[in-house]
């Protein structure tokens, strides 16, 4: 279905990115990986699909790496059809004890990179006049949590920025949507995992049992594969008319 497409996805060595940029590999783009870490099992599992890969090492708090990231993208390829701003970090602290320079990053990686990507691969999209945007935002795009300050006002700004942009691309064949994952169980979400496990001093079951129990009414983690297919159809031209969506995958979180 996306054969001969390009697609940008950030923060893809890992986790949910790395479930979408597979997903849309199998679909037939081509992708440009990004993200920390070792990148070789990404592009192996790529590989496998058969598409063009290629690896850009911008580090998402950085507008001039950002901006070095997106032209290679179109240089190497073309073009840059389908932009998955994924890349997040997470910090959990009360307000008052939050690190500023944490704020900071935790501001410029979930937030402030998303709207570098967008603004720099836009225009080659309008003048295509085809175009996908996904933000992988987070239930915490639609509520909040305590001790994660910094992290509920990224996702709730990438919700707004979603629609936004949505609404100024709305009556061409670019869309902007935002995916609202609950709990996955990536390394992000380990370390709240092991965190909670030695602070209740309870194994690493019990304490996934308490995490989901307290949020997630399925009482299941959501997991990559499953937001990686949502990425898809928000691709595909069944979606063509879907614009400016925060779409929660969470278990029955946010209707509580
Ligand atoms: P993860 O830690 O497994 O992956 C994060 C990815 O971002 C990695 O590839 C990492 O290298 C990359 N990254 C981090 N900082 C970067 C930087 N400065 N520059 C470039 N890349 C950077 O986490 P994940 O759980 O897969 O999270 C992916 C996205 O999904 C995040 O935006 C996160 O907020 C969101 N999310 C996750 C969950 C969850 O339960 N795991 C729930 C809701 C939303």
């Amino acid at each position: 279905m996306l054969k001969g497409k390009t697609a940008l996805v950030t923060g893809s060595t890992s986790g949910i990115g790395l479930g979408v940029a597979r997903s849309l590999a199998r679909e037939g783009a081509n992708v440009m990986l990004n993200g920390f870490g070792d990148v070789e099992p990404a592009r192996r599992a790529l590989a496998e699909c058969g598409v063009k890969v290629s690896y850009h090492g911008a580090d998402m708090s950085k507008p001039v790496e950002i901006e070095a990231m997106v032209r290679a993208c179109e240089a190497e390829f073309g073009a840059l059809d389908i932009l998955v701003n994924n890349a997040g970090i997470q910090h959990v602290a009360k307000v008052e004890d939050f690190p500023p320079e944490r704020w900071d990053a935790i501001i410029a990686i979930n937030l402030s990179a998303a709207f570098h990507t967008t603004r720099l691969a836009l225009p080659g999209m309008k003048k295509r006049n085809w175009g996908r945007i996904v933000n992988i935002a987070s239930t915490h795009g639609l509520v909040a949590s305590a001790e994660k300050s910094a992290y509920v006002a990224s996702k709730h700004g990438i919700v707004g920025f979603t629609k936004s942009v949505a609404l100024e691309t709305a009556t061409t064949g670019v869309t902007v949507n935002a995916i609202c994952p609950g709990w996955v169980l990536t390394p992000l979400v380990q370390k709240q995992v092991d965190a909670r496990a030695s602070q209740a001093g309870v194994d690493q079951a019990e304490a996934k049992r308490q995490l989901l129990a307290e949020k997630q009414p399925s009482l299941q983690f959501t997991t990559a594969e499953q937001l990686a297919a949502l990425a898809v159809f928000l691709c595909s031209p069944a979606a063509d008319n879907v614009r400016g969506v925060a779409w929660n995958v969470d278990g029955g979180w946010v209707a509580q």
